[in-house]
C-alpha cells in the first residue's frame, strides 16, 4: 500500500491483542521497513512494479529477520518509549524475530488484496487474494481495526497506570496502619 499508516490499524490492533507473544514496536514498525522498498522503486526510477521482492512471503520473512536484527540493539530505547505510553514490554531476540516476519506478513497479506503488482507467492505468480475485498472495504478494515487498536490501547494504558499505582499506595496504607 503506498499508504503505510493505513497498515497501523490493522497492525495496531493486530498487536495490542498479542502483546505478550509479539514485539509490538518491531511489529509495527516492520510495516515502514517492507514499504522502502517502494520508496527505493520510486526513487530510483527503477521501471519495475514498485511492489517486488519484499512484498512476497520469502524475501519478506528474511527482511522481517534482518529488521529484527537491526531493532534488537535498540530495545532498551523500545522499552523506554513503551514506558512512556504506558505499556508493558517484555521481548527477547526471538520474540523480535518472530514479530518482524509477522509483521511484514501481516503487510503482504493486506497489499496482495489491494495492489495487483503484489506476488505473495513469489516465485510464483498466483495472485489468489488480489480483489478478495475492494479498495474501499480495505480501508475501512484498516480504519476500523485502528479504532479498536486505540480502544485497545486506552484499556492497556489504565491497566498499566493502576498496577503502577497499587503499590505506591499499598505502602502509603501501611504507613498510616503503623501509626
Ligand atoms: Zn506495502
Amino acid at each position: 500500500m503506498p499508504y503505510t499508516p493505513y497498515h497501523f490499524g490493522p497492525s495496531g490492533f493486530v498487536g495490542l491483542l498479542f502483546r505478550k507473544r509479539l514485539d509490538l514496536p518491531v511489529f509495527v514498525l516492520a510495516n515502514v521497513v517492507v514499504d522502502i522498498e517502494v520508496l527505493i522503486i520510486n526513487w530510483f526510477e527503477l521501471g519495475i512494479p514498485t511492489h517486488r521482492y519484499a512484498h512476497t512471503l520469502l524475501i519478506g520473512a528474511v527482511v522481517g529477520v534482518i529488521w529484527a536484527a537491526a531493532a534488537y540493539p535498540f530495545r532498551k530505547v523500545f522499552r523506554k518509549i513503551m514506558r512512556f505510553i504506558r505499556l508493558s514490554y517484555e521481548t527477547s531476540f526471538l520474540k523480535m524475530v518472530i514479530s518482524g516476519i509477522l509483521g511484514v506478513w501481516l503487510h503482504v497479506l493486506l497489499d496482495s488484496i489491494y495492489h495487483y503488482d503484489v506476488r505473495m507467492f513469489w516465485p510464483s505468480r498466483a495472485r489468489p487474494l488480489w480483489r478478495l475485498l475492494s479498495h474501499s472495504q480495505v480501508k475501512t478494515v484498516c480504519l476500523i481495526s485502528f479504532a479498536g487498536a486505540v480502544i485497545v490501547y486506552l484499556v492497556l494504558a489504565m491497566a498499566y497506570n493502576k498496577s503502577k499505582k497499587l503499590p505506591s499506595e499499598n505502602s502509603a496504607n501501611e504507613k498510616e496502619q503503623a501509626k
